[in-house]
């Protein structure tokens, strides 16, 4: 297939489908949601965000295999993120569909719903990773944001530690893999060789780092675990949120593991070079595919890169191999 983002329900492995949802506005243009038919009706892995159009186009997609959206019974959702949770929670309101999720992610859920949070926790991360100004446009830019509560109501089911799922006649491998959220899980269909990865492995991009309302200590620490953890399951296809689907979840998480060696190398270099913050770091690395600098983007994705960027740095704290010093409100880092 060329276009991943063409709708439809696409059988990938018997029993189930690939349904991407759109997602206007955003630059990863889709979501992949995966139905797998459970014998009485449907296990999706993952929901779409709530909106109109992912909601139209369930149900069309749906109705080309046969099935309506009151035939989903479960969701098996990867993490809290808008695009994955809020419309397992729409669903269920509507038919009493069991929603399960990370209790990693709770945190953010219980940030979501407090009243008593009169800034974005970013702000303060990017005042703390010397990017100052962005800091400022970052709290423009979510000061209007209040979000629709109705969509990010809490799940049935707090998934906690490794499991199986059974699921109809299959037997479903919920496997935690914080680090993109710390309640992050994938779920594998070992017998079929089918891995849903979430934005845990992604095909084409790289799943953010370091970028959490209520951040881990060391969530690039996390990341990488979770890559192992991931590689030491039996190879499977790699069936992602954003993306096609691929071959191999080995070659995708080697390349993986291979970029954040190359990233990390990258901060040493800069640091060795001239002590500083996270955002002077991000500010001489190249990011994405195209090599596009900061300076170039936008305040979402300069925030990204700035938060990425402190999670390098930490690691490389953690390890011992830089020391970091608070100055003027940030952290400025050294080699050690
Ligand atoms: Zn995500």
């Amino acid at each position: 297939m060329d276009d991943w983002t063409e709708p439809g329900a696409f059988e990938v492995a018997p029993g189930v489908h690939r349904i991407p949802l759109p997602l206007p506005m955003d630059g990863l243009r889709a979501v992949n949601v995966y139905a797998i038919d459970n014998g009485d009706g449907l296990t999706l892995v993952d929901g779409g965000w709530a909106i109109e159009e992912a909601r139209s186009l369930l149900e069309r997609s749906l109705a080309s295999i046969e099935r309506k959206v009151s035939d989903i019974s479960s969701f098996l959702v990867t993490h809290v993120h808008r695009d994955h949770y809020t419309q397992a929670v729409t669903v269920r309101r509507e038919f009493g569909s069991h929603v399960s999720l990370g209790i990693g992610d709770k945190p953010t859920l219980d940030l979501i719903h407090a009243t008593d949070v009169d800034e974005d926790p970013h702000t303060e991360m990017l005042r703390r990773a010397g990017a100052s100004a962005l800091a400022e446009e970052w709290g423009d830019f979510t000061a209007d944001s209040t979000p629709d509560l109705s969509i990010w109501d809490y799940p049935d089911t707090w998934l906690e530690e490794d499991h199986q799922i059974p699921v109809g006649a299959r037997t479903i491998d919920a496997v935690s893999t914080p680090g993109h959220t710390q309640g992050h899980f994938v779920f594998a269909d070992q017998a079929e060789r089918l891995l849903f990865a979430g934005d845990h492995v992604l095909p084409t991009i790289t799943p953010s780092i370091g970028f959490e309302p209520v951040l881990a200590d060391q969530p690039l620490v996390d990341f990488l675990d979770s890559l192992a953890k991931v590689r030491a399951l039996p190879d499977m296809q790699l069936l992602p949120a954003h993306g096609p689907v691929t071959a191999s979840s080995h070659v995708r998480v080697d390349e993986l593991l291979a970029f954040h060696d190359e990233r990390l190398d990258l901060c040493r270099a800069a640091i060795a070079a001239n002590p500083g913050t996270s955002y002077d770091v991000a500010q001489q690395l190249p990011w994405t595919k195209r090599n596009r600098r900061i300076a170039e983007m936008d305040v979402f994705n300069s925030a990204l890169a700035t938060l990425e960027t402190r999670a390098h740095l930490e690691l490389l704290v953690a390890r011992g191999e830089f020391i970091r010093e608070l100055v003027d409100g940030a952290w400025v880092y050294t080699t050690a």
